[in-house]
């Protein structure tokens, strides 16, 4: 921002909070913003630069009551987008109106919210104030257009800011506890904050959506960053912009509430990027590059089997996709399912996945995980990781997908249980430092170089395992393996950069089936988030823009994607109903972020996602009579019928596939080594989970790559402590 607030114009002054990491300075003001509206409150996060400034305002005149009823000048408002900020400057003509509105916002999806954004800015022009509609499938970016038009607006309109009681003297807080909320991920974060004279001491932070998507030890860690810092300046977490903003803005909010002057909290320490990197050297037995499913379990291992490990992890926290699985584990022949009556064998569970894949699985691999399966859950019983809910799953002949008792997350709650044995067996994690390339001596890998901000790493290992998941983050190679993919947005975790992939091939390593990459059908494009297969399973619909139906909805996935990408504009509607909703939680989360429209009537839905209202309110009642019949004559479909779509009001999501998991990777054999391009093991490599290609073939079925990770995990893990030994 160039120059702050030249003069008294803007009447009051405006609490200039001190710089963030991500956020740049934030600013909370509270009063009417829209002169039209009188009585509309917001809270609003203003300001981009590290500069303790609010409002681009080069008034001319100081008549707060010409026609439009603000103030003419330039003024600019901050609020968060779905990849970083978005700023609105909006310039006020001579007669007080919205003459011109310039919006930027750098980090939002340039095929969705930046897509938007020339929509927004005509919308925020014609309403003349904040109070504009947005565009759907884009409800980050329209969210934050709205937050940060608010904001300049409420400075045009000569609005003072709420300051609240003061701290006595030097002291920094009046002691107590104070909370306050603000909207995160998947709907509001909270955080409770108490405070001595000068002292935070203590921070709680809850937002079950935040949690469910980055880890609630990344929400944590966080907590413990502002503790340490005392202050509510400190880095945000990387890739986890959008929770990190939403607990600075509610933390700063509650330290005003505790009568802080927020201009008094140091800015974060920011490392020089051109300042020269110290070297260090380091020694382990095993380097282990990725802190997800697969490093951690083989971290786990080889410290129980008596090995110095070293665990390299760009992210500031653990999990990676493995986060986000959200269904469970494949295993045969397993006790939870003799116990429950359950009969299953490891031979069918090998044809399962054989058959899902489209028999281009590596059956070797196949076979070295189902029959590892069992003694995997065992593992997990012995780790305190259960998994005693079975279930069925699609692909899945018999009951054999393992799940938590209290139906939690599963990868969300085995991250958790890893981390913690992690932590209890004191695994060195190296976080934010992120392995470059691997070290090789005459043809054997021989350790890892790694970067973090301050420091390049050599790390001399006896063996290295590569951990580091997919590359579904990474558009250039998702466009080098599948140019038809390209712009295709990714449920995929910000590590999955396809590191392991490259420093792999570097060291002659072969790639498996890499053009293999499985589509999730149900992903609205404007935040990612994938819409669970459970809404389907429990009755919904896809319509197209015409409104009707075009397919099965419950084929798996490879169909039901392709399907939609021959609909006009290659994207789709979910429809559910009020029944639906009511009995899956999952949805409160998608209402709650504002990707869902609703209506009391079909034809309303209809109207508000711009199709015929009689074509859909046909489609329903087609649908209606063949759950009744329990025969769908369109489309074959026969499951999820048990209840019709009756039960006002309904709802649609705007939908459209998105790149789910990568299937294909680095080549190993059964014993996790890595295989060259001559069909020989690379001496002291070896790679599991998602990197790896050969166990999924040509299509992943749901359960198989928790299965993967934790039982290649250990594979890599003895293989790698064998190698150290030899
Ligand atoms: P998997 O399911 O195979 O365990 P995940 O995606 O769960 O894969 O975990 C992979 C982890 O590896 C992520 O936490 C990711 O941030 C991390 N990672 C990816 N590339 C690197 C790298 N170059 N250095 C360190 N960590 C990495």
């Amino acid at each position: 921002m160039k120059e702050s607030m030249k003069n008294g114009l803007i009447r009051g002054v405006v609490a200039a909070l001190a710089s963030l990491a991500l956020l740049g300075c934030l600013m909370w003001m509270e009063g009417n913003l829209n002169p039209a509206n009188q009585s509309q409150q917001s809270t609003a996060a203003v300001s981009e630069s590290a500069v303790p400034a609010v409002a681009q305002a080069e008034p001319i005149s100081a008549d707060a009551d010409a026609a439009g009823g603000f103030l003419p000048g330039t003024y600019t408002g901050t609020a968060n987008g779905f990849g970083g900020p978005v700023e609105v400057a909006v310039t006020i003509g001579e007669n007080g109106g919205v003459a011109d509105a310039v919006i930027t916002g750098q980090g939002e999806t340039p095929d969705v919210g930046g897509a938007a954004i020339p929509e927004l800015r005509n919308q925020l022009l014609t309403a003349q104030s904040a109070d504009i509609d947005g565009v759907s499938g884009a409800s980050f970016t329209s969210g934050a257009v709205k937050e940060a038009a608010a904001a300049a607006l409420a400075l045009a309109a000569g609005e003072e800011v709420e300051t609240g009681p003061k701290a006595e003297g030097d002291n920094l807080f009046i002691p107590g506890t104070y909370s306050a909320s603000s909207k995160g991920f998947g709907g509001d974060v909270e955080v409770t904050v108490t405070v001595s004279e000068n002292a935070i001491e203590d921070i709680q932070i809850t937002g079950d959506h935040e949690t469910e998507n980055i880890g609630s030890f990344a929400v944590s860690m966080l907590g413990e960053r502002i503790m340490d810092a005392q202050s509510p300046n400190v880095d945000a977490l990387s890739g986890a912009t959008v929770t990190s903003s939403a607990i600075f803005r509610a933390l700063q909010q509650a330290l005003t509430q505790a009568g802080a002057d927020l201009t008094r909290f140091p800015a974060p320490e920011k490392a020089d990027a051109n300042a020269p990197k110290s070297e260090e050297s380091l020694e382990c037995d095993i380097c282990i590059i990725g802190a997800g499913g697969a490093g951690m379990t083989a971290a786990i291992h080889a410290t129980q089997a008596g090995k110095n490990v070293i665990l390299l992890e760009m992210m500031p926290y653990v999990g990676g996709n493995t986060t986000k699985a959200t269904g469970g584990m494949n295993a045969a022949e397993t006790h939870y399912q003799a116990e429950q009556g359950i009969e299953d064998s490891v031979e069918v569970f090998i044809e399962d996945t054989m058959e899902g894949g489209h028999q281009l699985n590596d059956r070797d691999l196949v076979t070295v995980m189902a029959e590892n399966s069992a003694e995997a859950i065992d593992w997990l019983d012995s780790i305190g990781a259960p998994l005693p809910k079975v279930s069925f799953s699609g692909g899945a002949t018999n009951k054999r997908i393992h799940a938590p008792e209290d139906g939690s997350g599963v990868g969300a709650y085995l991250v958790t249980h890893f981390l913690q044995k992690v932590e209890e067996l004191g695994i060195n994690v190296m976080y934010d430092t992120r392995a470059t390339e691997l070290i090789t001596d005459d043809g054997a890998v021989t350790g890892v170089k790694a970067e973090s901000s301050t420091v390049s790493y050599t790390i001399n290992a006896k063996a290295v395992i590569i951990a580091t998941g997919g590359f579904g983050n990474n558009q250039d190679m998702i466009v080098q393996y599948r140019p038809d993919l390209k712009g295709t947005v990714s449920t995929s975790a910000p590590g999955a950069m396809g590191d392991g992939i490259v420093m792999a091939q570097a060291v002659g390593a072969d790639l498996v089936d890499i053009d293999q990459i499985q589509l999730h059908p149900t992903v609205e494009q404007g935040t990612s988030m994938l819409i669970t297969e459970s809404v389907r399973g429990d009755g919904a619909i896809l319509v197209n823009q015409e409104g009707k139906r075009f397919t099965n909805e419950l084929l798996t996935r490879d169909k039901v994607s392709a399907a939609e990408l021959e609909q006009t504009g290659g994207y789709a509607y979910i429809i559910f109903d009020q029944r639906l909703r009511d009995g899956l939680k999952a949805i409160e989360k998608y209402v709650s972020t504002g990707i869902t429209v609703q209506a009391d009537t079909i034809e309303g839905l209809a109207e508000q996602i711009g199709c015929d209202p009689a074509t859909l309110a046909e489609t329903l009642e087609s649908w209606n009579q063949a759950v009744a019949a329990q025969k769908d004559e369109a489309f074959g479909r026969d499951t999820g019928m048990e209840n019709d779509l009756s039960v006002a009001p309904y709802y649609a999501i705007k939908i459209a596939p998105g790149i789910h998991h990568t299937m294909g990777g680095v080549k190993i054999n059964t014993e996790a080594q890595v295989i060259d391009t001559d069909g020989n093991p690379i001496p002291g490599l070896f790679a599991a989970g998602e990197v790896t290609g050969g166990v999924h073939g040509g299509n992943r079925i749901g359960g198989n790559a928790v299965a993967d990770i934790v039982v290649f995990g250990t594979v890599a893990s003895e293989s790698a402590v064998a190698w150290c030994d030899r």
